[in-house]
């Protein structure tokens, strides 16, 4: 029953989107992957020009790991790119399997959701956006075609979001039991007692600017407390991300 207003409302208010264009699934893998840590605004660039530089799996698949490294820089977790290319080395040598798990760093959303988009299967992906979706309006549908799914992230992305939904202006606010009456989380306050993060304090940004340091070729970042910059480069060698030779730190090859 939702399925129907749903619809409607995503062909008229979707946002153009290039992955939305594509039924490749190695394109829609990489943006799955990349959409995992950055805003969507962001990813459009990185995605095309990801794109650009390597447009099948074949070509991901041999490219250098310190080229795949400093493409992805600012993209969140440099593993997720070594997976990414060591899930097109798979694809490239034996295509694409039939449960899409089986690939190195592809999990159940990430698989659904190339299964779907990009294979036209009936599976939902189910991320946080299409979770409250689901929650909120006690939905549960059978069968969940491909365009139902991106509807329902697209309506959890920009309508029924965690923090506002704008039910006034939902398609299917008529069928939803939570409809003016959701609950949303306060947004943290100063003075709240809740000490939250910078991320340029956290350990993720002082690996990402190692890693662009050395895709850069350039010095190491300087202003970060040694002992913060050495925990960040223990980190990337132990992931395989950061090599120590003679000759000092270096991206694999
Ligand atoms: S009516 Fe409100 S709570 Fe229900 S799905 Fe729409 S935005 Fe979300």
């Amino acid at each position: 029953m939702l399925a129907e207003p749903l619809l409607e409302w995503y062909g008229r208010e979707a946002r153009d989107l290039p992955w939305r264009r594509t039924r490749d699934p190695y394109a829609i893998l990489v943006s799955e992957v990349m959409l995992q840590q950055t805003q969507v605004a962001r990813v459009v660039q990185r995605y095309l020009a990801w794109l650009e530089r390597w447009p099948t799996v074949a070509a991901l698949a041999v490219a250098p790991v310190a080229d795949v490294l400093a493409e992805w820089v600012g993209l969140g977790y440099n593993r997720r790119a070594l997976r990414l290319r060591e899930a097109c080395a798979v694809v490239a040598r034996d295509g694409w399997p039939d449960d899409l798990r089986g690939l190195p760093g592809i999990g159940p959303y990430t698989a659904a959701a190339v299964g779907a988009f990009a294979f036209g299967r009936d599976e939902l992906p189910v991320d946080t956006n299409v979770r409250r979706v689901l929650e909120r309006t006690g939905w549960s549908p059978a069968h969940t075609p491909p365009e139902v799914g991106q509807a329902m992230m697209e309506l959890g992305a920009i309508v029924c979001r965690a923090r506002e939904a704008a039910c006034d202006a939902c398609p299917v606010a008529g069928l939803c039991p939570s409809a003016g009456v959701v609950e949303v989380a306060p947004r943290g306050r100063a003075g709240d007692g809740v000490r939250r993060e910078r991320f340029e304090d956290s350990n993720r940004w002082v690996r990402g600017r190692v890693v662009e340091a050395l895709a850069a070729g350039t010095e190491l970042p300087e202003g970060i407390e040694l002992q913060r910059l050495e925990r960040a480069i223990e980190g990337l060698v132990r992931d395989g991300l950061v090599q120590r030779g003679a000759e000092g730190l270096r991206l694999p090859v």
